[in-house]
């Protein structure tokens, strides 16, 4: 027999009954079916034959030897029994206890380490400071919008990347790992649920929705609070910073209203053409505004749904052409000196709190084209125009200026230079423009 029996029972019924179960012939053929063997015995109800027998004897398999040890494998049940003598791939249970006892005394070491690793993160960053007053104005905007999210959290303790949902339509994660890559906020692992924190391979990983952060305390020793509210009175001189942390906030509401319009029409964007149709979009708002932009978004949407409809087309095939169509789209638009239309805020995407701040400082909002948002951002600034602009002006701002007199069409050129603008071109662009219709 190639199963070594351990009998746990004494009761003479019992054992004969162990033994029928386990019996074999020389070939290893079980002698007796299970079903054959019910009812010998009365047994409690809702246990089975096996884990009756099991309870009452321990069997080993002649044909599985410990890998380690080269001690027998102990089996639960007939179907695990070999019938041929196997190569060892298992342990047995005392081996397999060992090695457990070592895993799991491995992990403790790591875990104990983890801890030690992340105390000593949080108590390095506890003694760094930061000079709020040197810190640039994008990450001023950003630390104000913040604010107002979460207030009062931001001053009040940590805070989760969940919680900065009413910070910016989209991509609040990235605005807040800005913040960190500054070294503005830390993580503060102590606050962060169990599990937020855990190895992978060498390297500590971090569950980013989990991570609790906090505002890095003052040079100067102040509160949360008192940073906060000495950040109100900035004087804004960084041009670029500004407008492009209006870019950053702005693709993100282009973004969303995107990503609302797909999945109306159930298009499935991968990653990589989400972020082909962001860097057009950021690329185009320097020149358009975001409503602008939402009606390109809805436009070209469209387009691709009835594509799906067609013959030889099918949902992500047609899904497929929209970040291309997206950027003909705005060629032509810009080749044509097209007037893109403009659709108005649907009522559940609000603004976020990053918008409503950079619309209090630069008077901007969802209908300021990006021409206008950089003029006004150099206003704020005080960076004048560059004098080689100016003076490339001059001349045709002159000739345009006489032209409009003689025809006494002063009001409707002003008219149409107004709508030029908000149409998203740039100065130069409607002079020229207005001034050809002159020559005709
Ligand atoms: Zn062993």
């Amino acid at each position: 027999m190639a199963i070594k029996l351990q009998l746990l029972t004494e009761n003479p019924k019992e054992i004969e009954l162990i033994e029928r179960y386990w019996a074999v012939d020389e070939s290893g053929q079980y002698l007796e079916k299970v079903s054959a063997l019910a009812g010998i015995i009365e047994m409690a109800q809702g246990v089975t034959l096996t884990s009756f027998i099991r309870q009452r004897c321990n069997a080993f398999d002649e044909h599985q030897v410990c890998l380690k040890c080269a001690e027998l494998i102990e089996i639960k049940n007939r179907s695990e029994a070999k019938k041929v003598p196997q190569r060892p791939t298992k342990l047995c249970t005392v081996c397999q206890e060992d090695q457990d006892a070592i895993v799991l005394k491995a992990a403790k070491a790591k875990s104990a380490e983890l801890e030690r690793q992340l105390a000593e993160y949080t108590r390095k960053q506890s003694t760094r400071t930061v000079d709020y007053s040197e810190i640039p104005d994008n990450q001023v905007l950003l630390l104000l919008a913040l604010d107002r999210a979460i207030t009062p959290r931001l001053t009040n303790g940590g805070f989760t990347v969940g919680d900065c949902r009413g910070l910016a339509p989209r991509y609040v994660g990235d605005f807040v790992q800005q913040l960190r890559e500054a070294g503005l906020v830390f993580d503060d692992p102590g606050k962060a649920r169990p599990g937020t924190y855990y190895w992978e391979g060498d390297e500590i990983w971090r569950v980013r929705d989990q991570v609790v952060y906090r505002l890095a305390p003052d040079v100067a020793s102040r509160s949360a609070d008192e940073i906060i509210r000495s950040l109100v009175d900035r004087v804004y001189t960084d041009a670029d910073g500004i407008f492009n942390l209006w870019l950053d906030y702005s693709v993100a509401d282009v973004m969303r209203y995107l990503g609302s319009q797909c999945e109306l029409y159930h298009h499935d964007l991968s990653a990589a053409e989400l972020e082909e149709i962001k860097s057009t979009m950021r690329s185009a708002l320097e020149t358009y505004s975001v409503s602008q932009l939402w009606s390109v978004a809805w436009k070209v949407v469209r387009d691709a749904a009835s594509l799906a409809n067609r013959e030889y087309y099918n949902r992500p095939k047609a899904a497929a052409t929209i970040p291309g169509k997206i950027r003909r789209n705005l060629e032509k638009v810009q080749r044509e000196s097209i007037e893109l239309k403009a659709w108005s805020r649907p009522e559940q995407h609000p603004a976020g709190t990053l918008g409503m701040v950079l619309g209090e400082i630069l008077g901007v909002d969802e209908n300021t084209s990006g021409h206008m948002v950089s003029s006004l951002v150099t206003w704020l600034t005080g960076h004048a125009c560059s004098p080689s602009v100016e003076a490339e002006l001059g001349e045709p701002t002159r000739e345009l200026m006489t032209k409009a007199l003689a025809h006494d069409a002063s009001s409707s050129v002003m008219l149409r230079f107004a709508e030029l603008i908000r149409a998203g071109h740039g100065v130069r662009f409607a002079v020229k423009e207005i001034a050809g219709s002159f020559s005709t």
